[in-house]
């Protein structure tokens, strides 16, 4: 039976305790408008997070989660989809959760081209444990509750999504949440493995990038500008033309380097390649009818596969 889905669908009634002003909260509210707007039945959907506040985020979803170790929100969903490929998966987490701790699977991820998506809350602190210097703050930077500038270079996660090879690659801002919940809505509906950088304050323990900050230049214009509003196109048209695929990495790499009074949101590269479900499939072809959990495995010889691990 048909059921009637609502905003209100999307959200469980888990206390919330992040910080007052926090930008997750802009961000949970934009996958949960991405989903709706997508239609997809809360049963439908699975979303994976790591350590740290964001790490929160499935407690307040009702849909299927799980919130795994820290820097391992890629790995499950990578296996969750693999087990079902009719979910929709997210795997959602903090900058210090992916480009640290998790960095290998966030690499690999974009070579595999899984179909899901991940969302990555970008502050450029480890919220959770007193605000210590993530991966992206840049050398140099000192937030209130650093005792010293950092002296490592920030990571460039975008860049750093093109070298892996996302097939969809998009950085939203946290307290835009209509245009960030249409830019989800896009990267959940790509087909592969869709990666998006938030931009999200934390006003508890990064005091330089606030709304302040990002709303008013130095001539008092917004930080932010929309790749869209200037003409850029992300898409790759012919995924066969190599010459096409390298002129659009580079404008993305290029782009995503601005930074200070001129940061660009949207999406920054799109290509339609097989993803890793079809390979398999094409390899397997009895994956590509029926997820895992729904084939019957009860008449299957696992004997050649006993003898093989012997
Ligand atoms: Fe949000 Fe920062 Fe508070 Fe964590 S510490 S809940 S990121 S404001």
């Amino acid at each position: 039976m048909a059921v009637k889905l609502d905003l209100k669908s999307y959200k469980s009634d888990v206390h919330n305790n992040w910080c007052p002003g926090c930008g997750d909260f802009g961000i949970l509210n934009a996958i949960q408008m991405a989903l709706f707007s997508l239609k997809i039945e809360p049963h439908r959907v699975a979303v994976f997070s790591g350590i740290g506040c964001s790490g929160k985020t499935p407690h307040y979803l009702n849909t299927y989660s799980f919130h795994t170790l820290h820097g391992r929100a890629v790995p499950t969903a990578t296996g969750a989809k693999i087990a079902n490929k009719d979910l929709t998966v997210l795997a959602v987490g903090g900058d210090g959760d992916g480009y640290g701790i998790g960095s290998g699977y966030f690499v690999n991820a974009g070579r595999r081209n899984l179909d899901f998506t991940y969302i990555v809350f970008n502050n450029g602190v480890y919220g959770l444990t007193k605000g210590q210097a993530s991966p992206t703050l840049a050398k140099g930077i000192k937030t209130r509750h650093l005792p010293e500038a950092t002296l490592l270079e920030g990571l460039n996660p975008i860049a750093l999504a093109i070298g892996a090879g996302y097939t969809f690659i998009a950085r939203g801002y946290a307290l835009d949440v209509r245009y960030l919940s249409n830019l989800i809505a896009q990267a959940i509906s790509h087909k592969g493995s869709a990666f998006m950088d938030v931009l999200q304050t934390c006003p508890t323990y990064n005091d330089l990038y606030t709304k302040e900050w990002f709303d008013h230049g130095s001539e008092g214009q917004s930080r932010i500008y929309k790749l869209e509003d200037t003409g850029y196109d992300p898409i790759v048209h012919d995924a066969n033309d190599p010459q096409e695929v390298i002129d659009k990495k580079l404008e993305a790499v290029r782009r995503s380097y601005e930074w200070g009074e001129q940061i660009p949101v949207g999406v920054y590269y799109k290509i339609d390649r097989p993803t890793y479900e079809d390979e398999l499939g094409r390899r397997r072809p009895s994956l590509a009818t029926k997820p895992i959990t729904e084939i019957d495995l009860n008449d299957r010889d696992i004997e050649p596969l006993c003898n093989a691990l012997r």
